[in-house]
């Protein structure tokens, strides 16, 4: 049995999930079966979205698969990897006793899907040395065992802190925790970051599950088109847990069209600026008076402390610029989230925080 399958909620088990008109077509000229409308709408001439999509829409499926390096049997779709995250913790989680392992301060949605299904939030804080922060995977495992966690959830580059991890050390990881834990890579920022894709790790791992959108370096947030890598079985069951149809036809055919050649060539290169911009604004930020410190990230952020957070935050909002506050989060009272922008854009911002962090000007 692989770990998935172990791992699954008692009471999901023999559980198909709902069977939708759409997954049961067959071939036929007459489709009389979905009760969609019989004529599209005025506003939808060509009748694009007159029919229920395809639950996984292969075609999309296949190009995904194809970017990643993987097979379409180890590829799904969904509404974002934030839909993602929801499923691997309503499959994995046994409602009110069901527990994940995550290491904040890291991004807020693994802990609010599992408060929202009942499952417990185990904390492993991240390391922060004073000059770089880092993720404590064996502790983390080690806690996944102690509490007996279904799901490890990292975030390779990490969101908010940009550090990152070697894929080697996520193996040794999922090679100790596997039959006991699915060891979840998310890596939304992927694209940004130095190191190789944890999917490389699915073929050996049958615990490995990776996590891609193309909210962040694909520019397309707004169409909701994420991903989950990782061996057929694991696929299996999270299709079981997904809705009937997904998938948006409007965001497919806007996902089909970013994912063709010359697409993704424009994407590598707003990717390869969007690295050189981090660079040097994380260069002109340490050289400003007021900055405490500016963590390296592998993301498309920087995460930055400050003397006087409060006034940075007043005074970018006075030039028109927000930043994410995150001195809610533990041990970042005095940090602010910064995403790279334009060059344009980072200038403004430079220009705003010299004002304040200095005074001078
Ligand atoms: C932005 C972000 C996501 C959300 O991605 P969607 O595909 O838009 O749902 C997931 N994980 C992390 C760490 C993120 O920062």
């Amino acid at each position: 049995m692989s770990t998935a399958e172990r791992l699954l909620r008692d009471d999901l088990r023999g559980f198909a999930g709902y069977a939708s008109a759409r997954s049961l077509a067959a071939q036929g000229e007459v489709w009389l079966n979905a009760n969609e409308s019989a004529r599209p709408s005025s506003e939808d001439p060509a009748g694009a979205c007159r029919r229920y999509p395809e639950p996984q829409p292969f075609a999309l499926v296949a190009r995904l698969a194809t970017l990643y390096g993987v097979d379409t049997s180890q590829l799904m779709v969904g509404r974002g990897s934030d839909e993602i995250i929801d499923l691997l913790v309503r499959a994995f989680c046994p409602p009110g006793s069901g527990r994940i392992v995550i290491a904040p301060p890291v991004f807020g949605m693994y802990a609010v899907c599992a408060r929202l299904h009942g499952a417990d939030v185990v904390e492993v804080p991240l390391r922060d040395s004073g000059a770089d922060f880092s993720v404590d995977l064996d502790a983390m495992a080690e806690a996944a065992r102690a509490t007996k966690a279904s799901l490890l959830f990292v975030c390779n580059p990490g969101n908010p802190t940009g550090e990152s991890l070697e894929v080697e050390a996520i193996s040794a990881s999922a090679a100790r925790l596997a039959g006991r834990c699915l060891v979840v890579v998310d890596e939304a920022y992927g694209e940004f970051a130095e190191q190789d894709s944890a999917a490389s790790l699915i073929t050996a791992h049958d615990n490995v599950v990776v996590l891609r959108t193309l909210s962040k370096a694909h520019a397309l947030a707004a169409a909701r088109v994420g991903a989950v890598i990782a061996q057929p079985e694991v696929i299996d069951l999270l299709r079981r847990v997904q809705a009937p149809y997904p998938m948006p036809a409007p965001s497919v055919a806007i996902a089909l069209r970013a994912l063709r050649p010359e697409a993704l060539c424009a994407t590598r290169v707003r990717v390869r600026e969007a690295r050189e911009q981090r660079g040097i604004l994380a260069h002109a930020l340490e050289a400003l008076p007021g900055v405490r410190r500016v963590y390296a990230s592998q993301g498309n952020y920087l995460l930055v402390r400050f003397e006087e957070a409060d006034a940075v935050l007043a005074r970018l909002l006075d030039a028109g610029i927000v930043v994410r506050d995150m001195r809610a989060m533990r041990g970042l009272d005095d940090a602010l989230r910064i995403t790279v922008g334009t060059p344009a854009q980072n200038r403004r911002l430079l220009k705003a925080l010299g004002k304040t962090a200095g005074g001078a000007q």
